[in-house]
């Protein structure tokens, strides 16, 4: 599904003294079955975006369309395309709660109104996808490792059968081996199941490695979008201006520092 976001702007708690623009004159376009790394730093509004985008935060102006529907946020007309996003906070296996791991996974599409057979192979797909062995399934969630339990958190939104998939930071907390599994299954999903897949990450590496898009965010507006390729580029061109924009100009140099030696550039590779 096509995202099109337009024109968007947050304000937290508008109108009062508190009121806090999280997200100014978003414009940004998503299409159908790509993978998309959302970066920035803490603050910069990469989680207000990700909400936004999942319905769970109404914007205070600006338009976001999932496929042909519009996004509101909020109400009742809205549930079937909220449903087309699935959302995957930080750390969701924090949010495990049921005796078994069929169990936890079932919740989300027991509430679709399917009936039990349909419930069942949801779970047993969802299982399939994040590579969970079938005989976990009655094992207690709080029994499995960290990397099976964030597994089990990913299948229970998978069974919802979402569109759309965003994720934040789910490599957090991870080592190494856990990490590129993750990835990697992320990245078979997008792949073979056509999702569209948002990555919320701090690590260039990741998001250079799986984003066919990238997108910068920087004090709630969108600083960097496009290829890795046309992202770095731009990168490098506007550090060499060097700009007195504080947060951009720290962003930049840390891109730059991340360019050198760990990454296989053959994507960064230009050819002019
Ligand atoms: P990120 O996910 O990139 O760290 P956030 O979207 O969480 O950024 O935050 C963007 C801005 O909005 C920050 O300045 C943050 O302090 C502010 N903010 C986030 N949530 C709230 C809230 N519930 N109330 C007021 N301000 C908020």
């Amino acid at each position: 599904m096509e995202i099109v976001i337009e024109k968007l702007n947050v304000i937290y708690h508008p109108g009062t003294p508190f009121a806090k623009q999280a997200l100014t004159d978003i414009n940004l376009r998503i299409s159908s079955g790509s993978f998309v790394a959302l970066m920035g730093a803490t603050g910069s509004g990469k989680s207000t975006l990700i909400q936004t985008m999942a319905g769970l935060i109404k914007p205070t102006s600006g338009r976001i369309w999932i496929g042909d529907q519009e996004m509101t946020g909020g109400s009742k007309q809205t549930a079937p395309i909220r449903r087309a996003v699935g959302i995957a906070f930080q750390y969701p296996e924090h949010q495990l709660f049921e005796e078994t791991v069929a169990k936890d996974i079932a919740f989300g599409p027991r509430l679709q109104g399917l009936t039990e057979e349909q419930v069942v192979m949801r779970v047993e797909e969802a299982m399939r996808w994040v590579g969970l062995s079938p005989s976990l399934k009655d094992r207690s969630p709080f029994a499995l490792s960290g990397g099976q339990m964030r597994r089990v958190a990913i299948a229970g939104i998978l069974a919802m059968a979402p569109q759309v998939l965003i994720l934040d930071e789910p490599t957090a907390g991870l080592d190494p081996r856990g990490q590129r599994e993750m990835l990697e299954m992320i990245e078979l999903l997008h792949r073979e199941r056509g999702l569209t897949v948002i990555l919320v990450t701090h690590q260039m590496e990741e998001a250079a490695r799986y984003g066919e898009q990238l997108v910068i965010l920087s004090e709630g507006r969108i600083a960097l979008s496009g290829t890795p390729k046309e992202v770095f580029r731009e990168a490098e061109r506007l550090s060499q201006l060097r700009l007195d924009l504080p947060p951009i100009t720290k962003l930049i140099a840390r891109l730059n520092q991340q360019l050198e030696p760990p990454l296989p550039l053959t994507i960064f590779t230009v050819e002019e």
